[in-house]
């Protein structure tokens, strides 16, 4: 209901937003949320190892640092219920640790200006930053003039398919259709409508986002690692000799048009944590749709039918799982073998349980 809420809700006439909301409700309890992070954990330290290829084989430059991030709690009891979580689960604090105050400041100097606003944060070292745009211009132009180039067709529209004999024979486009012998479809938050067609039903939902980049001024005033006000549900990366700031979870439909109020927001919590380091008149905003499952994990599978694949639904770590959804995928049609286990992705599981925990006393 406040202006500068994280999360914020439009209802609109559409059955597919109160579908994915109810759904959402239901994946909203203990034993869905260990189920899903314990899927997606595997899978984001695979795509991390993929990463570290990338950039140790084959020199990919994409402003890419290994500095650790940090969740700084404005509650303290916020925090604490974290430090529990983390105490409980001893598989996390091989990652993760808990630091008061005076640690935090120790770790991240430029958090100075609210020092007296955090109760403490948990520290995960082994977090990493890059820019994904620049990841995916190099990968672009080096696919583009490999061994066997690839050709991307940018600005087509895909507005369905030929099917026969039980499979996609094309995919129809504004530039023509496109024969294969399998198709791939990772289209984003757009992916329900160009699937229903087929009888396909998949559980994706957009949430839209918002990020502002902003130069930096003096490297002392911004931080090294990167941070996430839990609270506010805004995350600070420092990306190059830019500080990137993004947050927001609007459920109002696939508009993707900016919105002022959010961007101040996001403005006026940067000017008060990191204003110091950073150019605050000369800021690129953006908005995004994070393309959401109600369960937080992606679909890498293969379709109903079968020589139609699904890499969807990678919500707000679209980035972080790329590389081992890509590898997924590519060894399902392969036929080979995939290196974690892959059946929490499977389309027929993206239902919740809507079980609650039973607590053990
Ligand atoms: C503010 C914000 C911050 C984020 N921060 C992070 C982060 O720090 N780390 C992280 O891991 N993730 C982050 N994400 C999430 C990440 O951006 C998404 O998970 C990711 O972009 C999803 O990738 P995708 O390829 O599935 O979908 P998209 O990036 O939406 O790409 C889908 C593509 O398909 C195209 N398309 C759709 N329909 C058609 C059609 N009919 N014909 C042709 N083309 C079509 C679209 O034009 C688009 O280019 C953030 C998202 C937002 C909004």
């Amino acid at each position: 209901m406040q202006r500068d809420a994280p999360v914020r809700f439009k209802p609109r006439f559409d059955p597919d937003q109160w579908q994915w909301i109810l759904r959402f409700l239901q994946a909203c309890n203990g034993s869905d949320k260990l189920r899903s992070v314990a899927a997606l954990l595997p899978l984001s330290l695979y795509s991390q190892r993929l990463i570290h290829d990338l950039v140790d084989k084959d020199g990919f430059e994409f402003d890419y640092r290994q500095n650790g991030k940090l969740i700084i709690h404005r509650q303290r009891r916020s925090f604490e219920a974290a430090r529990t979580l983390l105490q409980k689960h001893r598989e996390l604090s091989e990652f993760q640790q808990a630091l008061d105050r005076d640690a935090c400041l120790a770790l991240e100097p430029s958090l100075l200006r609210i020092a007296e606003r955090i109760a403490g944060g948990l520290h995960t070292a082994s977090e990493e930053a890059g820019d994904c745009y620049k990841l995916c211009q190099e990968l672009a132009e080096r696919l583009a003039r490999g061994p066997s180039p690839v050709c991307f067709r940018l600005g087509e529209a895909a507005s369905g398919f030929e099917v026969a004999g039980g499979g996609v024979r094309a995919v129809i486009t504004s530039g023509g259709p496109i024969r294969g012998d399998a198709c791939v479809i990772a289209g984003g938050a757009e992916v329900g409508r160009l699937l229903a067609p087929l009888g396909i039903r998949v559980p994706v939902y957009p949430l839209k986002g918002y990020s502002i980049s902003l130069p930096i001024n003096d490297p002392a005033g911004v931080p090294e690692a990167s941070i996430t006000d839990y609270q506010r549900k805004i995350v600070y990366a420092r990306l190059g000799n830019r500080l990137r700031v993004a947050g927001m979870a609007d459920i109002v439909g696939f508009g993707e048009g900016l919105n002022g109020t959010r961007i101040d927001t996001l403005l006026r919590a940067t000017r008060e944590t990191f204003g110091a380091g950073v150019d605050l008149s000369t800021v690129t905003s953006w908005a995004g749709l994070r393309p959401a499952t109600p369960t937080g994990r992606p679909v890498v599978d293969r379709s109903p039918i079968p020589n139609l694949w699904l890499n969807i639904g990678h919500g707000a770590l679209g980035f972080t799982l790329a590389s081992g959804c890509g590898r997924l995928i590519s060894d399902k049609i392969a036929g080979r073998q995939c290196a974690i286990p892959s059946a929490e992705f499977e389309l027929a599981r993206t239902a919740p349980s809507g079980r609650r925990m039973l607590r053990r006393h």
